[in-house]
């Protein structure tokens, strides 16, 4: 017997290898196995079995070597789960074994990561009698009270002591042993248990939609759920995941890292108990080891986490459950470069699990998939809740002269204030100033490794690239002209809080953006300050936009709407529609009434004025249009081939013959002209792109192969393909 092994950095070929006589038995696909692999041992999964190798190859001349090792008998992947990752690996043109390391937490595979094992206690019976002091009966009476326990516990809550356990050991009254123990990330909190409320009629007919109509598992459509921010669509997945439960079935909920809050756990956590896994990059090595291993066997039937929760190993999946999923933070943005939600409706369908997809604002892909009948769409427009949808208005900055808040909303901040009630304020640009430039003669201060305009930042008076992280502390002067006062252009959330506190002294200000949560946990320091309203106004970028339920914030302010609409993007009118419909779904989200205020230079153009209308469905009739009439997505896949160099001429030069080998492949890729990324340099690297759609993903996959083929770039380019790319920068 043989087997292919797929081993990491071996560039997407399977090695085959003999299965030794003793390992037959217990070898099965999606196992980690340890083989040799030049002078060293590897270790690779096993992705297939075969019989005998294929007839041209002379079995005489070619000597196979065995495998060394089964690692774990388990297998890592089911045999459905390598089905899926070996359909997505085809599809993006990826690597299988690129596929299959997204598909695991990096600590499962560390050598260094393992079980915990704790000293464990249990009471034990002695026929004989046993001399104790009037303590060490005592002492074991609590034990056999408590039916044992890990020793560490039994010594804080019994106040005794190491020894002390020992001396029973010695007795033979107790049995000390090693045993493991998972580390939890929710140990040590507490969940009131919440029941299930009865639902209103829109969140029975979306259960509906999931669970009633569908007619058999193995064409089951994925359903969109499509619910206004607060319809209680949270609500509609507990309940269908506690359907699964009640059918011996698992569930994957995903959510975007971002709204991944100690919330959003809380409440999957408070109906599932210990069911619950959480998978996220906050928690340690041995934490999330001990959670996968949790999924593997079985013990969590729940699992919550970002993006590559969709690859968990839960068992007997019935349903994952993609929130947000409108959310770009699901596409990965290196190889391989999956869309977590492409990978969901794909692993459902190959599993026989339902999907549901939810968001406010759905994506165009999954709406224009609606139309065409591939999924069902369920509709909730009401709040569930107490709170209703808030009142927006459109403000012209034109007349404003450059101010950063214009006069309602400084009155509506000022009524707030008054009334005790909150603001939140919105503003997608971090640092202080988006530019520093010289009045005189015009010179802007400039990232050298990446070309973009440096962002000053007032906290510790330097400038800043966002791009490469790069910095400098701000000159005094103009380097040409050397003139002294140097313009700030642009409005930062820096610049913002400076001057809301000069406007409103007495307010409390707090700002969330990337500069200041870098500690580790500020980020909820931050929101769990502002719930108890030990402040009047957050202001922030869009971290503070999506997935808060803040009760006493009554007021939104968008302070620049037009910088997303701005962005070389075929899809920033939809961003800029879910940006601002998720910022004003912030407010009024109790009792009390919401506002919301966003300022633009622009008021009159149409994104906005369906924002105001809260008409997604007209907005993306006429989006859809538009993208039907420029063949754009998602009327065709468009892929992005990326090129990067620190030689421009050779980068440009080499980017247009491929762009041409692109083009004469097939007549039905539509190739653009190589040309500089918006983002045109980078950490030192020139950036080119060439965008090729076609309606057929296939055929791209295909020629990007056979020109990476027969065209190996030299060694100083760096290219590489993103199907169904997101980042278009
Ligand atoms: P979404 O996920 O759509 O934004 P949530 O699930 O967060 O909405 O629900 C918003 C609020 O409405 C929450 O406070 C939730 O407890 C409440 N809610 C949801 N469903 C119901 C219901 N059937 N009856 C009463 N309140 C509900
Ligand atoms: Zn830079």
């Amino acid at each position: 017997m043989l087997v292919k092994v797929a081993i990491d950095l071996s560039l997407g070929k399977l090695f085959t290898y003999e299965v030794p006589e003793n390992l037959k038995e217990k070898l099965a696909i999606g196992q980690l196995l340890s083989v040799p692999f030049g002078h060293r041992e590897a270790r690779g999964f096993a992705i297939e079995l075969a019989q005998a190798l294929p007839e041209h190859h002379n079995q005489d001349s070619f000597k196979l070597k065995p495998i060394s090792a089964i690692v774990d008998e388990v297998p890592f992947f089911s045999a459905t789960l390598l089905k899926v990752a070996k359909m997505i690996s085809a599809y993006l043109g990826a690597p299988i074994e690129s596929v299959l390391k997204a598909a695991l937490p990096a600590a499962v595979l560390k050598k260094n990561v393992k079980p915990r094992e704790l000293i464990f206690i249990e009471p034990k019976f002695s026929l004989l009698p046993v001399k104790l002091t009037e303590r060490q009966q005592w002492l074991y009476d609590q034990i056999v009270r408590l039916g044992g326990g890990w020793m560490a516990q039994l010594i804080k809550e019994l106040k005794t002591t190491n020894a002390s356990l020992r001396e029973l050991g010695a007795k033979g009254l107790i049995n000390i042993s090693v045993k493991e123990r998972r580390r939890d990330p929710l140990s040590g909190k507490r969940f009131l248990p919440s029941k299930p409320l009865p639902l209103n009629d829109e969140q029975r007919a979306a259960l509906n939609a999931i669970y009633g109509v569908q007619p058999s598992t193995s064409n089951l459509k994925p359903v969109l759920l499509y619910g206004v921010t607060g319809s209680g669509k949270t609500e509609v997945y507990l309940q269908a995941i506690a359907k699964e439960l009640e059918a011996g079935k698992g569930a994957i909920v995903m959510v975007p890292e971002i709204s991944l809050t100690p919330q959003t756990v809380q409440r999957f956590a408070s109906r599932f108990g210990s069911k619950v896994a959480v998978l996220h990059s906050a928690l340690s090595d041995g934490e999330r080891y001990d959670e996968w291993h949790r999924i593997r066997a079985g013990e969590a039937r729940v699992v919550i986490g970002p993006r590559s929760a969709v690859w968990a190993p839960v068992k007997n999946l019935g349903l994952i459950v993609v929130d947000e999923e409108h959310e770009t933070s699901y596409k990965q943005d290196e190889t391989p470069r999956y869309h977590a939600r492409d990978v969901a409706v794909l692993r459902g369908h190959v599993e026989g699990a339902r999907v549901v997809l939810g968001s406010a604002t759905p994506s165009l892909e999954s709406w224009h998939n609606v139309e065409i009948g591939k999924y069902v769409l369920a509709e909730m427009k009401q709040r569930a809740g107490k709170g209703t949808l808030p009142n927006i208005h459109l403000v012209d900055m034109k007349f404003e002269r450059g101010g950063i808040f214009s006069r309602e909303l400084l009155d509506a901040i000022k009524a707030r204030l008054d009334r005790h009630e909150q603001t939140i304020l919105f503003l997608n640009r971090r640092g202080y100033a988006r530019s520093v430039s010289c009045p005189r003669c015009g010179y802007v201060f400039e990232c050298e490794d990446c070309g973009v305009p440096f962002t000053y930042h007032q906290s510790d008076n330097c400038l800043r690239c966002h791009i490469c992280g790069g910095w400098q502390e701000t000159p005094s002067e103009c380097p040409e002209c050397k003139e002294k006062i140097l313009d700030m252009k642009g409005i930062g959330t820096q610049r913002a809080e400076a001057a809301l506190k000069k406007c409103f002294k007495e307010a409390r200000v707090l700002r969330m953006d990337a500069d200041s949560t870098s500690r580790k946990y500020s980020h909820d320091d931050i929101l769990g300050a502002f719930r108890r309203h030990e402040a009047d106004i957050l202001i922030g970028t869009q971290m503070i936009a999506k997935g808060l339920d803040f009760p006493n914030v009554t007021l939104v302010g968008v302070l620049n709407a037009d910088s997303s609409l701005n962005l070389p993007d075929f899809r920033a009118a939809e961003r800029t529609y879910q940006l601002l419909s998720q910022v004003a779904g912030r407010a009024g989200r109790a009792e009390l009434p919401g506002e919301v205020f966003v300022q633009s230079l622009d008021p009159s153009v149409n994104v906005l004025r369906s924002v105001l209308k809260g008409d997604f469905s007209a907005f993306a009739k006429e989006e859809l249009a538009d993208r039907k009439a420029a063949s754009f997505p998602p009327f065709t896949h468009l892929a992005l081939i990326n090129m990067r160099s620190q030689d421009l001429n050779k980068l440009a030069a080499w980017a247009q013959m491929y762009a041409e080998s692109l083009r004469n492949s097939s007549k039905e890729l539509m190739v653009s002209d190589a040309i500089s990324s918006p983002l045109e340099k980078a950490e030192g690297y020139y950036r080119y792109q060439i965008v090729v759609r076609s309606e057929n993903p296939r055929l791209v996959t295909a020629a990007w192969k056979a020109i990476s083929e027969k065209r190996e770039p030299p060694k100083s380019i760096l290219v590489s393909l993103d199907l169904d790319a997101y980042n278009m920068i």
